[in-house]
């Protein structure tokens, strides 16, 4: 018996090489990003692929996203939905805006980060949560060209990544908010929750905001990835990472995407599909308001 069990532990230890698994990876979106300069700049200066999610239209947007891409992060656009309740920020995509408007939004939106290679949802808990703007939302992205979209998952009865996958675009959801609860040792949790994902399921996405807490972590944790055995990547390459019917939508999407995405089809199918344990919990979205 006991040899049976010592044979079962060495088949499982075995079995990640087996499989072809590399290190588990995770991804950090830091969003918000534009509205105020010292910690907008403390995030595109993070060490490491962190992305940067920027605000349309905010005062340090431009400075911010070209700061981010001359150190090599992959800058995306934060794109306001509607909120639960109240509008939320100015440039709002609000279900009662005409085909018109809402096109106009979100090219203004577009526009106005001309860097990004991927968008995530600002709030949104209302605008996610239906499927005809998702539908629209996903194809405009789709026809624009060279986008990922993450799903920032700001209530759990988001439609937007199952609609982002049923029109080809290269797509993922948050699975950790590091900073719903802004105390050192609630990010900390977070932080290592994010990492207990990973080693679970190869990859997990966290989304965390300019916060001096968040920041501070994020600068004395990221550089000791490494040594515990953790990649962080850049999203596009965790989107690739995650399965090979992924890969092939990433090898079908133009351009730009595929500039940031190229990289030999080598890759052994690895298929995690992000973990169907999504804590409702975290269903709650960063306050009503557009700064952080
Ligand atoms: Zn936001």
């Amino acid at each position: 018996m006991r040899h049976l069990r010592y044979r079962l532990g060495a088949a499982l230890l075995l079995l990640p090489c087996i499989a072809g698994a590399r290190a588990p990876a995770i991804s950090i979106v830091i969003d918000d990003l534009g509205d105020r300069l010292a910690e907008s700049r403390a995030a595109a200066e993070l060490p490491g692929p962190v992305a940067c999610a920027m605000l349309p239209e905010s005062p340090y947007t431009p400075q911010i996203a070209a700061l981010a891409q001359a150190r090599g992060k992959e800058v995306m656009l934060h794109l306001p939905l509607q909120p639960g309740q109240g509008r939320g920020h100015p440039l709002t995509i609000l279900d009662t805006a005409s085909p018109e408007q809402r096109h106009a939004l979100l090219q203004r939106a577009l526009a106005a980060v001309p860097q990004a290679v991927g968008v995530n949802n600002h709030q949104g808990s209302r605008l996610t949560s239906e499927s005809e703007p998702m539908r629209w939302l996903m194809q405009a992205l789709r026809e624009h060209g060279g986008l990922y979209f993450i799903d920032s998952r700001t209530s759990a009865a988001t439609q937007a990544e199952a609609e982002a996958w049923q029109r080809d675009l290269p797509t993922t959801r948050r699975q950790v908010f590091l900073d719903n609860s802004r105390s050192p040792a609630a990010i900390q949790g977070e932080w290592q929750r994010l990492l207990a994902l990973a080693r679970k399921n190869g990859t997990a996405l966290a989304i965390g905001h300019p916060y001096p807490e968040t920041l501070a972590l994020l600068q004395r944790e990221i550089p000791r990835l490494q040594a515990q055995g953790i990649r962080l990547i850049a999203p596009s390459q965790l989107i690739r990472e995650q399965g090979t019917s992924r890969q092939q939508r990433v090898a079908a999407a133009p351009l730009r995407l595929a500039a940031v995405m190229a990289e030999p089809a080598v890759e052994t199918a690895q298929v995690s599909e992000p973990a169907a344990v999504e804590p409702v919990a975290a269903a709650a979205e960063p306050a009503g308001t557009p700064a952080p």
